[in-house]
Formats: structure tokens, sequence, C-alpha cells
């Protein structure tokens, strides 16, 4: 499959894109998925504004599908998160669940009040993620009283 809707302004930065992003496609494609997905890759500790102020962040690297913008045209060609992904190969709900959980279990010590979830892809799409563990997965962020909530979380 080739990318159909690169922009680049003149024909040989066009040719270069459509080039990079059929290359990120045939990575993405030949990448092998993974047999377990329960478990986040790694969390970090970093700093965030909030409110003016520098508080403390968790951000955790969830293992993701894989972009979907990825796995049907090569994605944006400056985006190498499909080489952390399970290969547009979708992670079943519970496992995705779970990661979340551990997630949360393992950094609920630190109480820091801004969680950032990377899945490497869109959170809002149910090809990736479906809408009922998303649904679960906001309403365990919304019981984690120690993470701050700055809208309505409706569910
Ligand atoms: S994960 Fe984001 S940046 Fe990377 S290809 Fe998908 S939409 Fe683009």
């Amino acid at each position: 499959m080739t990318r159909h809707n690169v922009y680049a302004p003149n024909k040989i930065a066009n040719d270069h894109l459509q080039s990079y992003a059929t290359s990120n496609l045939n990575i993405f494609q030949g990448a092998p998925s993974y047999s377990s997905c329960n478990s986040p890759i790694r969390y970090e500790i970093r700093k965030g504004l909030l409110a003016g102020k520098y508080v403390g962040r968790v951000v955790v690297f969830l293992r993701g599908t894989g972009c979907e913008w990825m796995k049907t045209g090569g994605g944006c060609t400056m985006c190498g998160f499909h080489l952390a992904t399970n290969a547009g190969v979708k992670i079943n709900d519970e496992a995705q669940f779970e990661q979340v959980e551990k997630a949360l279990n393992e950094t609920r010590k630190y109480h820091y009040p801004i969680l950032c979830l990377y899945n490497d892809g869109s959170f809002l799409n149910p090809n990736e993620i479906s809408r009922e563990v998303a649904a679960k997965i906001l309403n365990l962020i919304n019981k984690s009283t120690w993470i701050k909530k700055t809208g309505s979380m409706t569910i």
C-alpha cells in the first residue's frame, strides 16, 4: 500500500516524504507483535505545570496497539512511535486495562497530580482501544483521588 495524502510544496520534497512514509509503513507491517501486552513499557517521573506551579507528573508509556494512521498509510513522517507498539494488532481489552491498573498501582505512592498516558496512537480510536475499556480506564482514573481533574469526566 502506498500513502496517498502526503503534501509537500514541490515534487522532490513530495517524493522524499512519500518514500519515507512508505518505508515507515513497511517497517510497521514487518514488525512483530507481542505475545503479552498486559504490562506498560515503563513509567517516568517528570515535572509538569499545573495552575502556574511545577508539580510532579507521572508519564506512563503503555504498550499500544499502534496508530491506525501508521497502519493505513505510513503515519506522520516524523513519528517513530510505531516501533514501540503492537504493530497494529489490537491489544485485547483486559490487557489494555491491566496495563493502566498496574501503572497506577506502581505510581500512586508519589501522589502526583498529573498523569500522562502515552499509547503511541489515539486513545479515542476504537480500532486501537475499544470504547468500553477506554471508559473503564477513565473511571479508574476518576477514582484515583490524587490525580487532579481539570474538567468534567462524564462517562
Ligand atoms: S502516533 Fe501520532 S504522530 Fe505518530 S503517526 Fe500516529 S498520529 Fe502521527
